[in-house]
């Protein structure tokens, strides 16, 4: 049963109306201000939550999706050309899981390396992208790599990661210049996240609770970002957003089931009538 945690502050915009909701597995942060969201997770529960053959099995399947003409993959090289020029990038991939982006961005002419905490990805992998992947926390695995990035991009792994405006200031030295850092994340201002704060204001202690630590993904996220809240944190460390948008994931990614996929695709309308969206995308770069 949720019990009331300490009062904090918000890390991004240092309201004190925050509400604090804990769990076995952490405590999770709700700012009435700006809407962002924060977890002190238990490591234990960290450590104990790394199964990814199971709830992630669909998303991180490598035959999920045809990284040709995934959606999210084609916005993004279309955007880096608006926004960086027609030109072979060096591309560092933090998190790369499966390593589909990194084949589709070599697949399209582009210089590319990644990092990945997680040895299991190591077997399904492309064998040919193997060399170019350390198996290391990016503050020993970055050390060990030569150069500057044109392009460093966090797919979905941002949110996963407790402190990751301090994993951004140690990768800012390797940005070129004109660099552009990419995150894909977890965004606020959806018909999920809406339901879960009437529950939450609803029922308080009992099913608003456990709707937030679904909604949330505790224990395997540490944040759920707001708009204003994630401008606000990068702003603070020195980085100007350059272009964002919010936009899903595509429901065949997540789902196989047809009804799933339905009521999947019907909240995704209902997003888009509200101007939401699940995921949030944001490329920034250091400011001038
Ligand atoms: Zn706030």
């Amino acid at each position: 049963m949720p019990s009331p945690a300490p009062s904090t502050s918000c890390p991004a915009c240092d309201s004190m109306n925050v509400r604090s909701f804990s769990f076995v597995e952490g405590v999770i942060h709700v700012c009435d201000q700006c809407q962002l969201q924060w977890a002190d997770r238990q490591a234990s529960a960290i450590e104990g939550d790394t199964d990814i053959t199971g709830a992630h099995s669909r998303y991180m399947d490598p035959d999920s999706i045809r990284a040709d003409s995934y959606e999210p993959y084609v916005t993004f090289f279309a955007t880096l050309r608006r926004l960086l020029g027609e030109r072979p990038l060096r591309i560092l991939d933090v998190g790369c899981g499966n390593g589909v982006f990194m084949a589709e961005a070599a697949r399209r002419g582009h210089d590319v390396r990644g990092i990945e905490l997680d040895e299991r990805h190591r077997a399904v992998i492309a064998a040919e992208l193997l060399p170019k992947v350390s198996f290391k926390a990016a503050e020993d695995a970055l050390p060990e790599m030569d150069g500057s990035f044109d392009v460093i991009v966090f797919w979905d792994s941002f949110e996963h990661i407790d402190a990751p405006f301090a994993l951004l200031d140690f990768v800012a030295p390797r940005l070129a210049a004109g660099g552009l850092v990419f995150a894909r994340v977890n965004n606020v201002w959806d018909i999920f996240n809406l339901l879960t704060r009437l529950t939450l204001s609803l029922a308080p202690s009992t099913l608003g609770p456990r709707l937030l630590k679904t909604c949330f993904n505790l224990p395997q996220h540490a944040w759920n970002f707001s708009r204003i809240g994630m401008r606000k944190m990068l702003e603070q460390r020195g980085w100007r957003v350059v272009h964002d948008r919010v936009t899903e994931t595509p429901a065949s990614r997540l789902f196989t089931q047809p009804i799933k996929k339905a009521i999947l695709r019907l909240a995704y309308l209902a997003n888009l009538l509200i101007g939401g969206g699940k995921i949030g995308e944001y490329y920034f770069s250091r400011s001038e």
